[in-house]
């Protein structure tokens, strides 16, 4: 937002306020006195009114290994949530970026940066998400094409976009979406009759789940993996 709207918000001042502190330099963005009310700033910019800072918030981005038996939501009544599976000091004020069914397993990102988590979900960014499935009956290679193709979903009322299938066992394969539907890879083995009885996400965009990481364990991003590409 603008920097002269955050003061006017943070100071409850009006206008003329806001331009008066700005004209007499006591305000910093990143060290720097700026002075134009135009000036961009973001939720975690530094900015400072006669030195004294108003941003406390910090970004914050954490990879999980999501257990099974836990649902992708910041509350829920009846279940485990994944921020259970966070200390409470890192719990606070976080969001999910992507979700993930109940029972499936693998990589979920949270953090409390709103712009980031809509650049990584962005159906225009093409961001893989790569996954790992098993199912009850073998997978033939004609699935592939209908992956490809796309399936019409009639409650969405759309057609999915492209999707890559890679066989690697009788009753196993990679599977990457450009997007994310509700139940979209249980629905498209669904096409072919076929349950899938274990879903693990592997990848989103750049970032890979940490093999180290054991189900219920997380850790924070790496300055590499926040930066997301284009
Ligand atoms: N597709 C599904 O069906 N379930 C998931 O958890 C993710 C993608």
């Amino acid at each position: 937002m603008r920097l002269d709207r955050f003061l006017g918000q943070r100071k409850r001042l009006g206008r003329r306020g806001v331009r008066l502190l700005l004209a007499a330099g006591r305000v910093t963005v990143d060290g720097r006195v700026i002075q134009d009310g135009r000036h961009e700033v973001g939720p975690f910019t530094p900015v400072a009114l006669d030195g004294e800072p108003f941003t406390v918030r910090r970004a914050a981005y954490w990879m999980l290994h999501k257990p099974t038996g836990c649902v992708s939501a910041t509350r829920d009544r009846h279940h485990r949530t994944v921020l259970d599976c966070l200390d409470p000091a890192d719990a606070t004020d976080l969001h999910l970026a992507g979700r993930l069914d109940f029972n499936s397993t693998g990589l979920m990102l949270l953090t409390n940066d709103g712009r980031w988590s809509r650049r990584l979900s962005d159906p225009r960014h093409k961001l893989p998400k790569v996954y790992r499935v098993r199912t009850e009956d073998p997978i033939t290679p004609d699935y592939a094409a209908v992956f490809e193709r796309g399936l019409y979903f009639p409650y969405e009322d759309r057609t999915t976009r492209p999707a890559g299938l890679e066989i690697l066992a009788p009753r196993e394969a990679r599977v990457t979406l450009y997007e994310g539907l509700y139940h979209q890879i249980k629905r498209l083995f669904g096409h072919f009759d076929n349950r899938v009885v274990a879903l693990h996400r592997e990848r989103i965009g750049p970032i890979r789940l940490d093999p180290s990481l054991a189900p219920g364990q997380y850790r924070a991003l790496g300055a590499d993996e926040i930066r997301l590409p284009g």
